[in-house]
């Protein structure tokens, strides 16, 4: 078929078809040969007889089993080819709900190796930290007025320690009052990390069920509200995609008891410039940087969760908090009620540059349309697509929306089954199977950095798998076909895990 002739999607979609060279590679175990290094040490210098003093006998080895023996370029090339498997924002949709995969700009990084940042050394002296603690002090204000609240710590390594801190700080303000109270009140909809924070503070979560429109329900609060308890934790938007619009309601509701309200503001890049949770009653709010502000997802560590608090509770910050005394930034350690340290040093300082670069590179106009693309982009996949996939809450949605499989599962065909399509297809899939009170869910978040062009290949995508669920369902349940490795027996992968691998040779 001539080019021109072909509908663009359709062009596009063949153009950008995993049509790769795939190279089957062996575990590096199974490369190599006796004696082979990928290196070449200066002849031993030191002296053993010493070291086997200082060791236990059993911690000695005389020789290490298995380990591999190839040469650099085999090195080399093992480790490249691996990662360009990887499939990330860099090379194509990834529409992770809740996950907020943006694409992170390349400024950020350009900012993030600058020297004076990259090598600066955490125990510099502060007169020497002049310039890194003014962008801790003024990402803090900016992330304040975001977010509408007083105070913050940078510290927090990812969203969930961002909760846990929260949950620390209201516990110790709860222990100098010698307060009872215990029970922390959480939406079904909630994210698995937040009874996790909660439990790990001594506290008890206690669910809170979501009303027919799948927002909190008032009269629940009402109900579960009582003396005993500390706070209600709010994801808002909740992880449906829908505004918590009882929020100040459900707010007031709590302050009357003497809760707190916190927020999960994981979600945050529904609201930039349009919401200031603080404004709705919100306590404490964490944000992820590595979700709305465009810095790399760290894979449970090397994020940050910065939590921001009401003056009220800025007395509990972990230390060091960054202070502005006239024109000079101080390290202040001296918080009588601190929870003290959660961190090292002052949280993932680099990833705070990046976020820092991207707020002021986009700057207020531009944070409030990158919020306004990204929910029209999840509206227009919404309504796209709605036609073909059930729709559990049929309401206009922020960030992300979510489907089930529910039209599907008439011709057999599971979320589980979609979502291995779409790797065919080209697509990193969706979240699947949250959130837990949607059957089947398909959770799709497209945010604010995909060209219309992309994701109407999605959607022609997801309009495709729909129609061959209908017409071939069982050639469907045997996707992914095109990607390098196919579909795994999942539960044998996860009850039989082969860890090691030894042969000898
Ligand atoms: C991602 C997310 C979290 C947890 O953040 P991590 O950085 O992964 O710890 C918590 N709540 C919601 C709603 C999220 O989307």
């Amino acid at each position: 078929m001539n080019c021109i002739d072909t509908p663009m999607t359709e062009k596009i979609m063949n153009d950008f078809g995993i049509k790769t060279l795939a190279i089957n590679e062996p575990l590096i175990f199974e490369q190599g040969s006796a004696g082979r290094t990928a290196f070449s040490l200066p002849e031993e210098t030191i002296d053993l007889g010493k070291i086997d003093g200082s060791l236990p006998d059993d911690l000695i080895r005389d020789s290490i089993d298995c380990l591999p023996e190839i040469s650099e370029v085999e090195l080399i090339r093992h480790f490249t080819r691996m990662s360009q498997w990887n499939y990330g924002v860099d090379t194509g949709f990834y529409p992770l709900g809740s996950c907020t995969m943006k694409y992170n700009p390349k400024l950020n990084e350009e900012a993030a190796s600058l020297p004076g940042f990259a090598r600066s050394h955490p125990y510099q002296p502060e007169s020497l930290s002049q310039g890194s603690m003014r962008l801790l002090w003024e990402l803090e204000q900016y992330l304040c007025e975001i977010a509408g609240m007083d105070r913050c710590t940078l510290q927090p390594a990812a969203g969930a320690h961002g909760e846990l801190c929260a949950m620390m700080m209201m516990r110790a303000k709860l222990a100098e009052k010698k307060s009872p109270r215990h029970k922390v009140l959480i939406p079904d909809t909630a994210h698995g990390t937040n009874p996790a924070s909660v439990a790990m503070c001594g506290f008890k979560a206690v669910p809170l069920k979501s009303n027919r429109e799948g927002i909190i329900d008032i009269d629940s609060v009402k109900s579960l509200m009582d003396e005993d308890v500390v706070a209600i934790m709010a994801t808002n938007p909740n992880t449906l995609g829908l505004f918590e619009k009882n929020i100040v309601a459900v707010s007031d509701i709590v302050h009357k008891k003497g809760g707190y309200v916190y927020c999960d503001g994981a979600n945050m890049n529904a609201l930039m410039g349009k919401v200031k949770v603080g404004e709705l009653g919100v306590d404490l709010v964490h944000l992820n940087l590595h979700k709305t502000f465009s810095t790399p997802h760290g894979g449970g560590g090397p994020g940050a969760g910065p939590l921001l608090v009401k003056q009220s509770l800025a007395p509990y910050l972990p230390v060091p908090v960054v202070e502005k005394n006239n024109e000079r930034f101080v390290f202040n350690y001296d918080l009588p009620q601190s929870i003290g340290k959660l961190k090292s040093f002052y949280g993932n300082f680099l990833i705070c540059v990046r976020a820092y670069t991207y707020i002021l590179s986009m700057g207020a106009e531009g944070l409030r349309k990158a919020s306004e693309t990204a929910v029209v982009n999840a509206n227009y996949i919404r309504s796209k697509l709605k036609k073909y996939y059930h729709l559990p809450y049929d309401d206009s949605c922020m960030h992300e929306c979510v489907f089930t499989d529910k039209k599907q599962k008439q011709h057999g065909v599971s979320t589980l089954d979609i979502a291995k399509r779409l790797i065919d297809h080209g697509f990193h899939p969706p979240t699947v199977y949250f959130p837990l009170v949607v059957d089947g869910a398909l959770m799709i978040e497209p945010t604010e950095t995909e060209s219309k062009e992309s994701i109407d290949r999605f959607i022609n995508a997801m309009i495709n798998i729909a129609k061959e669920a209908k017409e071939n369902p069982e050639e469907l349940k045997r996707s992914p076909q095109k990607s390098k490795i196919t579909r795994v027996d999942e539960v044998t992968a996860a009850r039989n895990p082969i860890l090691k691998w030894c042969t000898s040779k």
